[in-house]
């Protein structure tokens, strides 16, 4: 199959995106943006500074007032605009996340077409932000409940999904009346630069969506501003959790904090192993293991004869995996996004041989397709005779390893995952009922799956962890998003 166009020809110089305007930073702190599957540098992004964050800000507060009188119908039209610029340029938004962060194209397509879902459910904001009322309360007297939005609102996103997670939440901000300041990850900067073209181009008036690149410097700006009223986070426990929720907290800001995970994928004996295996395929390898979505330790309940066979189909099938450069279609796995994130993996398997537990695969090799320096691909690593105790169990290693465990049953297998400090997104493979019931009441994680991989809620339906993984009350997307993006109101009115 062919290598696809790489749709960036130059090095870009990316710009901040403030009141709908193109502003160069005058920060002297440039970052490159490299293609981790080539080793090219394709952009060149700044750490803005505390006053280019500031007018962001600002940009955003002067635009709120008429932003949010502008009639909901008004609003989502632009939204019906930026999802016809979105489908017209969908192959190119899907190419640039592939470069910038290594992932396959299939599945840069996937994480496009999921952004773009969410634009589509925000626009029905006209109904969906509709309050409610009652009729006398009290003689001649009514009593109804607005909706109303907060102001500013900022999105500091992740590295693993450069497109699709400021998306989360932005359609579902703007539709209901606030503005936005947008900060990707300096990672991979490029896909919401694109982003904001067309949002530039669907016509929101300046200052309602605005993109500030930078790190940490220009998350703490964000935060200790008084103008800034909601911040949703997607990133580790660490700094979700120590910093932002807790700046949140002190600084009375809404927050939603979509953190760290480390998720159990239950296989229980009588699961469908012809369809299992594919789906767990996706799951711990898609990505290149580098989402909060995916399997990262694989409980297998059942007698030896079932153990032994369940694993060497899984080590057989992963072993096949096509690791390569994700513009090539042939490519079933792309590199780590970074080196720091490939040294990270490769710490952590050597933590596991460390600590006892069996290689059955070793990715470090790495076996790649194509003439490509290898400076962040690894192949899949699965590990046997893994213990809950073990590091390699218990922390997030975000990277393409299976930690293989063994439980007897499936209590202890919900044991086994409910004493992870972790909840996001557990699951289940069986064909009994009972047990796939069994499993969701009991189970300490914020999306179950049942005979599903990849746990990853529709943009109609909320997103959100459990324990260590989320803070926060309110979920990202749907009506949970629409409640978080506003405030109700209360009106009791005396009519005569
Ligand atoms: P990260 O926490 O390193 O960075 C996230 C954001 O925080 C970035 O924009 C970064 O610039 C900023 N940041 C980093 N250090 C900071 C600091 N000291 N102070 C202030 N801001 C700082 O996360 P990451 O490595 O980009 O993303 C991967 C993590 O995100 C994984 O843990 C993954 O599980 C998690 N994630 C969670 C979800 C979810 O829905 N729960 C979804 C996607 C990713």
């Amino acid at each position: 199959m062919a290598i696809l166009e790489d749709p960036i020809k130059e090095v870009l110089e990316l710009k901040n995106y403030i009141n709908g305007e193109w502003v160069k930073s005058e920060s002297d702190r440039i970052s490159d943006v490299v293609n981790p599957a080539t080793g090219k540098t394709i952009a060149k992004v700044p750490m803005s500074t505390k006053k280019e964050v500031n007018t962001a800000v600002e940009a955003a507060k002067e635009a709120f007032p008429d932003w949010r009188r502008t009639t909901p119908l008004a609003r989502v039209r632009c939204l019906f605009r930026l999802k016809e610029l979105l489908e017209k340029n969908f192959e190119e938004l899907s190419r640039v996340q592939t470069i910038e962060h290594g992932k396959t194209i299939d599945e840069s397509r996937g994480e496009t077409r999921r952004g773009i879902e969410m634009v589509e459910v925000a626009t029905g904001i006209p109904s969906l932000m509709m309050g409610y009322n009652l009729e006398d309360i009290a003689m001649g007297i009514d009593e109804y409940v607005i909706y109303q939005p907060l102001g500013v609102c900022c999105n500091i996103a992740p590295f693993n999904f450069p497109f699709m997670v400021p998306l989360w939440f932005a359609p579902f901000a703007v539709a209901t009346g606030n503005t936005v300041v947008i900060k990707p990850s300096p990672r991979d900067p490029i896909s919401q630069a694109k982003l904001a073209e067309l949002v530039d181009e669907a016509g929101f008036p300046p200052g309602v969506w605005n993109v500030v690149h930078g790190h940490k410097d220009a998350v703490s700006v964000l935060l200790e501003h008084p103008d800034i009223k909601a911040v949703t986070f997607v990133g580790t426990t660490k700094i979700g959790r120590d910093i932002v929720y807790k700046k949140c907290g002190e600084t009375g800001k809404r927050a939603i904090a979509q953190c760290s995970a480390k998720n159990y994928m239950v296989i229980m004996p009588d699961c469908n192993v012809r369809r299992t295996i594919p789906a767990l395929m996706t799951s711990f390898f898609g990505n290149a293991g580098q989402r909060c979505l995916s399997g990262a330790n694989l409980v297998i309940v059942g007698d030896n004869k079932f153990y032994n066979e369940f694993l060497d189909a899984v080590v057989d099938t992963t072993s096949r995996i096509k690791v390569g450069y994700g513009l090539d279609e042939a490519t079933q796995m792309g590199p780590m996004q970074s080196i720091d994130g490939k040294e990270r993996v490769l710490g952590y398997i050597e933590k596991g041989i460390k600590e006892g537990a069996k290689i059955r695969l070793d990715g470090r090799g790495p076996n790649v397709i194509g003439d490509y320096p290898h400076t962040c691909f690894l192949n899949p690593t699965i590990f046997e005779n893994v213990t809950p105790d073990m590091t390699i169990a218990k922390e997030e290693i975000f990277g393409p390893v299976m930690s293989i465990m063994r439980a007897k049953d499936l209590n202890e297998a919900i044991e086994m995952a409910n004493g992870s400090n972790l909840g996001n997104a557990h699951a289940i493979f069986t064909s009994s009922g009972k047990d796939a019931k069994e499993f969701q009441y009991r189970i300490q994680s914020g999306n179950v799956g049942i005979n599903i991989g990849i746990v990853a809620p529709m943009a109609f339906f909320p997103f959100g962890g459990m324990k260590d993984s989320f803070f926060g009350v309110l979920h990202g997307q749907g009506r949970d998003a629409i409640r978080f993006f506003t405030e109700s109101k209360v009106v009791i009115q005396r009519w005569f």
